[in-house]
């Protein structure tokens, strides 16, 4: 007997694998290798021999071809194991609904928390599905357990049926992705693939080849600092002049006030005294002329502000963070093209999207393995109104073998 996707999820959902950013290890939390572990073991039940878990972290497999082709481009499908530190994923208790029937969903632990039809259309989607949502005082953990379960039901549909044709593909499970760290320690050369793809999108159908380009901002101020009972015509306060900055930041270019493809000027970060301070942003849009104008905006508001501050000076320093991995992905179509074809294939419409955000996928693209992003079936990351259906999980694993078809098609 095989497990379901959803027998898969459930086991991984109530593995406690919450990231933290304020580790300096590698993974950041040794809970994750729970979870490494297990996948290892399940791999290698299912026949993938060369499973393992390695110093970083990071479980790798390889399916083998089934294909008589020399020539078929060798695929890797990617999702990470942790869960986000922005709630709690400890003590996760799924709860499973059958056959739902409509309307909201008052979640049994804390029934202040109640999962709205009306902020979520999806479920309108799901009549008469299974939805699994969390009791509602953790997270639920779709994001990305879903994507593992969905890789995982996939590879032992592909290890169990050699009759569907597909070359090597290669599987990639990574910690710490929501802490910016996922693909830190990923070794290219040993995971010798052509082309990626994470699983870790929302909505079924949807693709996303398109992230923000992100840049970080450091401004660091100094002022002129003196007794204030002797300060007349002489204190320039780093304070203040932090102050002014931020208040002129203009309103329309902030993450509450943009949405699509507009990007923001964002401050994450002022600390100071009389005597400096210091403000850290984060810029994003989704192109890159579009971060320099930006940047270029800021150290105009920072130049007008000094202006009156005769005394003191400052420094503007730009680092680079992660670029839209359309920028490479749009030269290699056929990528995104045999996605949209899985898709359909799966029975589903094929919808291109972007993300307002960066993915393991967005660095892998960068580092030189060209991945964008399939949906995983989840909704409402990172929440305690996190839900997701099997019917859903279905679809996802539906593309990916449909995925791995092509790519062996078209060799
Ligand atoms: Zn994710």
């Amino acid at each position: 007997m095989s497990d379901t996707v959803l027998d898969r999820f459930l086991r991984y959902v109530v593995i406690d694998t919450q990231s933290d950013a304020s580790s300096p290890t590698q993974p950041s939390t040794a809970k994750q290798l729970t979870l490494g572990r297990l996948l290892v073991d399940e791999l290698q039940a299912i026949g993938i021999s060369d499973a393992h878990l390695d110093e970083h972290g990071y479980v790798y497999a390889t399916i083998p071809a089934t294909s008589a082709k020399n020539n078929v481009p060798v695929i890797c499908f990617c999702s990470h194991m942790d869960t986000a530190p922005d709630f709690s994923g400890t003590g996760v208790k799924p709860q499973v609904i059958e056959n739902y029937q409509g309307g909201d969903i008052v979640l049994p632990g804390d029934t202040s928390r109640i999962i709205r039809a009306g902020d979520n259309p999806e479920l309108a989607n799901n009549i008469g599905n299974t939805i699994i949502t969390s009791d509602g005082t953790t997270l639920l953990g779709a994001d990305d357990k879903a994507g593992l379960a969905e890789i995982m039901t996939a590879a032992e549909i592909l290890m169990n049926n050699p009759d569907i044709k597909h070359g090597a593909i290669r599987l990639l499970f990574t910690p710490d992705e929501e802490i910016a760290r996922g693909v830190e320690k990923v070794d290219l050369a040993k995971l010798g693939a052509d082309f990626g793809y994470t699983v870790d999108g929302e909505t079924p159908g949807h693709i996303e080849d398109e992230t923000f380009s992100a840049d970080g901002v450091d401004i660091e101020i100094k002022g002129v600092a003196i007794h204030p009972g002797f300060a007349f015509g002489k204190m320039e306060n780093a304070i203040r002049i932090a102050g002014e900055i931020i208040a002129r930041l203009p309103r329309d270019l902030a993450p509450e006030s943009t949405r699509g493809k507009q990007g923001f000027i964002h401050p994450t970060g002022v600390s100071g005294a009389m005597e400096s301070a210091s403000i850290h942003f984060i810029i994003r849009d989704f192109v890159d002329a579009g971060l320099t104008e930006k940047e270029e905006l800021l150290e105009g508001i920072v130049k007008e502000v000094m202006a009156s501050y005769p005394g003191s000076t400052y420094t503007f320093k730009v680092t680079e963070q992660y670029r839209n991995m359309n920028n490479v992905l749009s030269e290699h179509p056929q990528i995104m093209d045999y996605a949209l074809e899985a898709v359909e294939r799966a029975g589903m419409k094929a919808v291109r999207g972007s993300i307002r955000g960066g993915t393991d996928g967005s660095r892998l693209t960068a580092m030189g393995l060209p991945c964008p992003n399939i949906f995983a079936g989840g909704h409402a990351f990172h929440s305690p109104l996190e839900w997701i259906s099997h019917q859903d999980m279905d679809k996802a694993v539906a593309t990916l073998v449909e995925l791995a078809k092509i790519w062996e098609e078209r060799a």
